[in-house]
């Protein structure tokens, strides 16, 4: 037996949490920005067996239509286009009213093109910054003030490995990617007073469509991209779902402003 002296007595932890309290998302409102598929999907569906209540937002009825047919009676969508910049403040507010405080907004909705950096017009590589990181700041701000003011708040990027090396044909969607990972730094730090988190998960290369896309003309690609995976293969989407849903919640409570790769080790394959 330890014999300690009042002054040795540890202090006492609190332990508010059990391991099931502090990962999950019980009855909290989050917003998925192209939910309706791939990435986005998953972290929707990883999030509700966490038991959260999800708005997934895209540009096609149909496809979220069928989303949330399957994600359940806790998941809603609104069609919006994230470009449509004067649309947000209005997006943000409509679902506040309809189902009350967003908690945690998820930016995940992007888009890619490979070209040769020579070939990329100006109109390209607009398309690709207004998608990727014009939207997300301003999609961002509309839902910081809302958390700001409630002192309470959590906001994920969705970034890429194209933010930490130089992958060829990809200058606009890797300038847009690390945009992102300056944004979360800057907002973290701003937000941090009020409660508010901010980071980005950056996924490695993970089997979804935008994925098929751009390795199924280029097996050369494909190969160089597993072959500096330590792990060997592809990640699943729902990987991304699960850290996303660890960010989210209460045991992450003292992480911000992070970049967390989930990328099977390919950013530090050799
Ligand atoms: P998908 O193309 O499968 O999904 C993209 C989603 O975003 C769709 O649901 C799409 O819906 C939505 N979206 C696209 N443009 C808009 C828009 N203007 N307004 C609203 N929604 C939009 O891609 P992934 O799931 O692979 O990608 C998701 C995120 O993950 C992206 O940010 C991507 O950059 C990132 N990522 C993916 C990697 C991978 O290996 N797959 C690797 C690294 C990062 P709709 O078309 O109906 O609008």
């Amino acid at each position: 037996m330890t014999n300690l002296s009042t002054s040795e007595v540890p202090i006492k932890v609190q332990h508010h949490h059990s391991h099931e309290t502090a990962f999950s998302l019980e009855g909290k409102l989050i917003l998925i920005t192209g939910g309706g598929s791939g990435i986005g999907f998953e972290i929707a569906q990883c999030m509700t067996y966490a038991g959260a209540r999800i708005i997934i937002t895209g540009r096609r009825e149909d496809v979220l239509k069928e989303a949330v047919t399957q994600l359940g009676k806790n998941a809603h969508y609104f069609v919006n286009d994230v470009t449509d910049l004067s649309s947000l403040e209005g997006l943000v507010n409509n679902i506040e009213l309809a189902h009350g405080p967003i908690d945690i907004l998820v930016n995940n909705a992007g888009i890619n093109m490979k070209k040769p950096a020579l070939e990329v017009s100006d109109e390209d590589f607009n398309r690709i910054i207004q998608t990727n990181l014009n939207a997300v700041f301003a999609l961002t701000r509309a839902c910081a003030a809302r958390m700001i003011a409630r002192k309470s708040g959590t906001i994920i990027m969705i970034s890429s490995m194209a933010a930490y090396y130089g992958i060829d044909r990809v200058v606009a969607y890797a300038a847009s990617k690390s945009g992102l990972e300056g944004m979360v730094k800057v907002l973290a730090s701003e937000f941090s007073p009020h409660n508010v988190r901010v980071n980005a998960i950056a996924p490695g290369f993970i089997e979804t469509n935008m994925m098929k896309t751009a390795m199924s003309s280029d097996p050369d690609r494909m190969n160089r991209a597993l072959n500096r995976t330590p792990m060997g293969k592809f990640g699943k989407p729902s990987d991304i779902g699960w850290a996303a849903v660890f960010l989210a919640s209460d045991a992450a409570r003292y992480i911000t402003g992070v970049s967390l790769p989930v990328d099977g080790g390919n950013s530090i394959g050799f």
